[in-house]
């Protein structure tokens, strides 16, 4: 299972209920955590959210606009505060690399652990993180180079095959215990191997992360997998007609009617401009995500959070 926590859910500034764009997806089996963006002030979220720094494993950066990264070096400079000495692997445009680097330079910043860089450019092959998490970028298009990531979890595990154990009369209990243990027994005189009797059962779990985007039709491709969408939704379509198209950014029409076409079961919605954050601004989005797109969808609030299973189900925890 993945589980998500909203830490920014505000579009280019925050505003005082919803910081801007990060969002911290974890592998529900253990403590190991993706942070897609980091913008301003991020590191405070994640306190918030009672996240640990020691325990993240990788950090994508969709594209280098600041509402998506100015929190970036902070969160770097804390970790190492913190004494922590696992590498940290960071998918960003080469242009986040430089800007690490150069302000490190500028500002006596050392760090007691590895930072591996991965240029975004390259990351359209899937990239291991752990044994059960990978990373896959998606190009956007935004006004500057803009990336979706792919963070897709792997769960294996070995399933005993309980019908050939019948057919050949193995009684249920110690043996079929063994067996699926991965111990060999003995069974009227012959030697059962466990490798034989056990089968290899593969389950995923498949959310996209989308950065700033104008374009979700170039998800296309990638949604035929996935059971989660997480997408821009700046404005509704009658704000993108009055600002006209040069941010570059999707409404919320052109996010629905695109989840709508590929039927994806699941849609959250973030990154919301501050005219379309009260109460009814929300409204408008909604009912505009309600008439085009009939799965299952949420608007982000900051801390929200979800978890994604298996099969598919995205359910929204409720807090308190
Ligand atoms: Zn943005
Ligand atoms: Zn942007």
């Amino acid at each position: 299972m993945l589980h998500f926590t909203f830490l920014g859910t505000s579009s280019g500034v925050p505003t005082l209920t919803r910081n801007v764009s990060a969002l911290a997806i974890r592998n529900s089996k253990n403590k190991d955590w993706i942070l897609v963006d980091a913008g301003e002030g991020t590191q405070h979220r994640i306190q918030q959210a009672k996240l640990s720094l020691q325990s993240l494993v990788a950090i994508c950066i969709t594209h280098v606009h600041g509402d998506h990264c100015y929190g970036l070096i902070g969160l770097l400079a804390s970790a190492g505060m913190n004494r922590r000495a696992e590498p940290l692997t960071i998918i960003a445009p080469k242009e986040i690399q430089q800007w690490v680097e150069t302000t490190a330079r500028l500002t006596d910043l050392y760090l007691p652990y590895p930072l591996k860089f991965i240029d975004v450019d390259a990351a359209t092959q899937i990239h291991q993180v752990t044994d059960e998490l990978s990373i896959q970028a998606h190009a956007l298009s935004h006004r500057v180079p803009s990336f979706a990531f792919s963070v897709i979890a792997q769960y294996t595990h070995k399933k005993l095959d309980t019908q050939a154990l019948i057919q050949l009369g193995v009684p249920k209990g110690k043996a079929w215990g063994d067996l699926q243990q991965g111990k060999d027994i003995e069974f009227n005189g012959n030697t059962l191997k466990s490798a034989d009797y056990l089968q290899t059962q593969t389950q995923q779990v498949h959310a996209i992360v989308g950065g700033d985007n104008d374009q979700p039709e170039l998800l296309a491709q990638a949604c035929q997998t996935a059971q989660l969408l997480i997408h821009e939704s700046t404005y509704t379509q009658t704000t993108l007609n009055k600002v006209g198209k040069s941010p570059m950014h999707s409404s919320a029409k052109m996010v629905a009617e695109f989840a709508q076409q590929q039927h994806l079961s699941n849609l959250i919605l973030t990154h919301f401009s501050p005219r379309h954050q009260d109460r009814a601004g929300q409204q408008a989005i909604s009912d505009e995500v309600g008439q085009f797109y009939q799965g299952n969808f949420h608007l982000a609030d900051d801390f929200d959070q979800f978890t994604l299973d298996t099969t598919g189900q995205l359910s929204k925890v409720n807090l308190k």
